[in-house]
C-alpha cells in the first residue's frame, strides 16, 4: 500500500501535467496550429491524467450532419474509420446521439444499449464496452462534434471523467471555433464575395504556378471571358440585377467546365478559365463553346451573351502569367470586334491552325441567327399506293468559308457542345412555320417529320418549347412526328422519359430512327411511347440480295406489327428494294428514288404539279 503523502504526490503531478497540456492547448489554438494537433494535444493529456479510459474527439460537419475523426490515438484505427462519415442521430451510438441532442450521453455498457445494437460487432472487435460522450458547443450552442471516453469494460463515469470531458469539450469548441474562423478568413482572401469564384489574385497566381509547372509537352489554355453589353444590361436592369445577373454567371461558368478546370472572377463581368492538360486548340475550342453555351441560357428573363479569348501555351519557351492573360484578352476583344457571343484564339496562326472541328465547334451558336442555316425537306411515300404522306426536314448549313457542312458532321459537335438545344428548337420552329404556310398555300396539309436529339429530350422544358411552337405557328400538333435515333432512346433517362410522356400527351407522335442500330430490346419497344420505327438504312441497302438484311427487316416488321407500330423504310435507292420492302410488309418509304431532300420552293413545285 502507497502511503497517503505518495497518493497526494502522485495526485499533484497529474492534475500538474493536465494543467499543462491545456497551457499548451490554448498556445497552439493562439498560434494557430492545425486543428489536428489541438485535437492530439487534448486527447493525449486526458490518457496521460487518466490510463484507464480511450479519448476520442470527434468533429459534425454542419452540412452533412455527418462525423469526422478529429484524434484518437488509442482506439483501434478500424474502428476510427468505421465511424468516420456516420449520419448523427438519436439512436448512433453514444456520439451519433450526443451530437445529436446536445446532450452529454452515458453507455455504461454497449451490449446493454439498443443505441449500439447495430454495431456491435464492430465494437466487440475492437474490444470496447463503455463509451461516455459529451458535445462540443461553440458559445452559441452550435454542436461542433463531441467528446468522448472509451473503455474496454462495462462501466459507469466518475465525477472525475465528468469534469474532463466537461473541461476538454470547452477547449475542444473554442478550437474547433478558431479553426473554422481561419478558415473563413482564408476563404473570403481568396475568393470572390459576389460569384464564390477565386478572385483576381488567386486565379492569377495559379494560372502562374500552372506555367511553371507546365511539362514542356502538354498545353494549358488561359480563356477569358467576359460577357458583352454589360454596360447595357446595367441601363435596363440597374446594379443590383446585374450583379445578380453575373453571381449567376459565375454559377454557370462553375458547372459548365471540366472537374480539373478553375474559374476564377477577374474584375466587373470578366472571367478567367484556367484550363489544364487541354490537348490541342480544338479541346480548348471545345471547352470555349460550351462556356458560351452555358452563358447564353436564359437566366430567367434576360439571356446574356459573352465574348471568350482562347491563348493556348504549348510547346517550350512559355509566356508569364501576366502575358498569357494578356493574350486571352486581346483574343478577347477579337472575338468582341469580330461580332461578340463566339470564341477567338490568340494570334493569327493559332486561329489558321485551329481548323475546321474548331471553326465549326465555335460557329455552330448563332449560325441561325446569322441566317447560315436553312431547312431541305425530304418526301416520306405511302408503300402501296405511292401517295405522298408527307416530309421530314433536314438541316443544312452553308458556312461563309467553309462552304455546305454536312449535318452528320456538325450535329454530333452541336451534340458535344449543347448548342443543339437552340438550334434544334429553331429547326423545329422555323420547319412548321414553313410547312404550315405551304399549307395555307396550297391547300395541301403534309405531316412533317422533325430529328430531335438527345440532348433536347433530356431538356426538362422541352415538351413545353414543342407545345409554345406548335401554338405561336398554328401547326396542327396530329401532323408532327418527332424522329429520335435509337441511340438516344437507349440512353434515356428518368427526365427524358417524362419528356416522352407528356409529348404523347400532346398528341405528337414519336418514331424511332435508325431502328436496328442500337440493339433495342423487345420489352424496351413495348414499354416506350413510340408510334412507328425507320428501319435504318444500312439494312435497306442490302435488300433483297443480303439474306441477312432482309431477315432482320422481315423480324423488325414484324415486331412493329405485334406492337401496333408502323414501319417506315429510308435509304431506299432502287426499285429491287422498294419491291423488296412491299413484299416484307413495310407501310412506308423514303428515298433517293422517291425523292431527294429540296428546298421549300421546290416542294412547292412539286405539290401544284400534282394538284394539276
Ligand atoms: P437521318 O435522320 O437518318 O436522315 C436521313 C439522312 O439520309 C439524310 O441525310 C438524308 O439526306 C439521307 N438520305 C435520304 N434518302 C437517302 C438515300 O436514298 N440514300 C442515301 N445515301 N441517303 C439518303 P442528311 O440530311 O445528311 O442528315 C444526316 C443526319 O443528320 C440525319 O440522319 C439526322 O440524324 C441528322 N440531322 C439532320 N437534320 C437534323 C436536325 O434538324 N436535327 C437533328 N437532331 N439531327 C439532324
Ligand atoms: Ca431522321
Ligand atoms: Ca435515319
Amino acid at each position: 500500500m502507497s502511503n497517503p503523502a505518495q497518493t497526494a504526490e502522485r495526485e499533484l503531478a497529474r492534475t500538474k501535467d493536465l494543467l499543462a497540456s491545456h497551457a499548451r492547448m490554448h498556445e497552439l489554438i493562439a498560434r494557430a496550429a492545425p486543428l489536428e494537433d489541438v485535437l492530439t494535444e487534448l486527447v493525449t493529456g486526458i490518457e496521460r491524467y487518466d490510463g484507464s479510459v480511450m479519448p476520442c474527439a470527434v468533429l459534425l460537419d454542419p452540412e452533412s450532419n455527418t462525423l469526422h475523426p478529429g484524434a484518437g490515438p488509442s482506439l483501434p484505427p478500424e474502428y476510427v474509420a468505421a465511424i468516420d462519415g456516420v449520419v448523427i442521430g438519436p439512436d448512433v451510438g453514444s456520439c451519433g446521439a450526443a451530437a445529436w441532442s446536445g446532450r452529454m450521453t452515458i453507455t455504461e455498457d454497449m451490449e446493454e444499449d439498443p443505441k449500439w445494437a447495430p454495431i456491435l460487432p464492430l465494437t466487440r472487435t475492437a474490444n470496447l464496452r463503455h463509451c461516455w460522450s459529451n458535445p462540443i458547443k461553440a458559445p452559441d450552442g452550435e454542436v461542433l462534434g463531441t467528446l468522448a471516453l472509451y473503455g474496454p469494460e462495462p462501466r459507469s463515469p466518475q465525477p472525475e471523467h465528468l469534469v474532463l470531458l466537461e473541461d476538454g469539450a470547452r477547449v475542444a469548441g473554442i478550437a474547433i471555433e478558431r479553426h473554422r474562423a481561419m478558415q473563413r478568413l482564408v476563404h473570403d482572401a481568396t475568393h470572390d464575395a459576389l460569384t464564390g469564384l477565386l478572385n483576381r489574385r488567386t486565379i492569377f497566381q495559379l494560372v502562374e504556378s500552372a506555367l511553371e509547372e507546365r511539362a514542356a509537352d502538354s498545353d494549358l489554355a488561359v480563356i477569358f471571358v467576359d460577357l458583352d453589353g454589360l454596360k447595357q444590361l446595367n441601363d435596363t436592369l440597374g446594379h443590383d440585377r446585374t450583379d445578380e445577373l453575373i453571381g449567376a454567371v459565375g454559377a454557370r461558368l462553375a458547372a459548365a467546365v471540366r472537374e480539373d478546370d478553375v474559374v476564377g472572377r477577374f474584375g466587373g463581368d470578366e472571367f478567367i478559365v484556367l484550363a489544364r492538360g487541354v490537348k490541342d486548340a480544338e479541346e480548348a475550342a471545345e471547352i470555349g463553346a460550351r462556356l458560351l453555351d452555358a452563358i447564353s441560357n436564359p437566366l430567367e428573363d434576360v439571356t446574356v451573351t459573352a465574348s471568350i479569348g482562347i491563348a493556348v501555351v504549348s510547346g517550350p519557351g512559355a509566356p508569364d502569367a501576366r502575358e498569357a492573360i494578356r493574350q486571352a484578352d486581346s483574343a478577347m476583344y477579337d472575338a468582341k470586334r469580330s461580332g461578340r457571343d463566339r470564341v477567338c484564339f490568340f494570334g493569327e496562326a493559332a486561329n489558321a491552325r485551329t481548323g475546321r472541328r474548331v471553326t465549326m465547334t465555335t460557329q455552330i451558336r448563332g449560325a441561325a441567327a446569322r441566317g447560315e442555316m436553312h431547312l431541305v425537306f425530304q418526301p416520306l411515300f405511302e408503300i402501296d399506293g405511292g401517295d405522298l404522306l408527307g416530309v421530314e426536314a433536314l438541316l443544312r448549313w452553308s458556312h461563309p468559308e467553309l462552304g455546305d457542312v454536312s449535318p452528320g458532321e456538325f450535329i454530333p459537335l452541336a451534340e458535344e457542345t449543347g448548342a443543339i438545344v437552340p438550334l434544334g428548337a429553331w429547326v423545329l420552329r422555323e420547319s412548321c412555320e414553313t410547312i404550315a404556310a405551304l399549307a395555307a398555300e396550297t391547300g395541301r396539309s403534309l405531316e412533317l417529320s422533325v430529328n430531335v436529339s438527345a440532348k433536347q429530350l433530356a431538356e426538362p422544358g422541352f415538351a413545353g418549347v414543342v407545345r409554345k411552337t406548335l401554338a405561336d405557328t398554328g401547326f396542327p400538333v396530329s401532323d408532327l412526328i418527332l424522329e429520335i435515333t435509337e441511340t438516344a432512346f437507349l440512353s434515356a433517362d428518368a427526365a427524358t422519359d417524362r419528356t416522352l410522356h407528356d409529348l404523347k400527351a400532346l398528341g405528337v407522335r414519336i418514331v424511332l430512327d435508325d431502328f436496328g442500330t442500337g440493339y433495342s430490346s423487345l420489352s424496351w419497344l413495348k414499354r416506350h411511347p413510340l408510334d412507328a420505327i425507320k428501319v435504318d438504312r444500312s439494312f435497306v441497302s442490302g435488300l433483297p440480295e443480303e439474306r441477312g438484311d432482309s431477315a432482320i427487316v422481315k423480324a423488325v416488321i414484324g415486331m412493329a406489327r405485334a406492337f401496333g407500330r408502323t414501319v417506315t423504310a429510308e435509304g431506299v435507292e432502287t426499285e429491287s428494294q422498294l419491291q423488296a420492302l412491299r413484299d416484307l410488309g413495310c407501310d412506308h418509304a423514303q428515298g433517293f428514288l422517291l425523292g431527294r431532300p429540296v428546298p421549300v420552293g421546290a416542294l412547292r413545285d412539286g405539290l401544284r404539279r400534282e394538284a394539276a
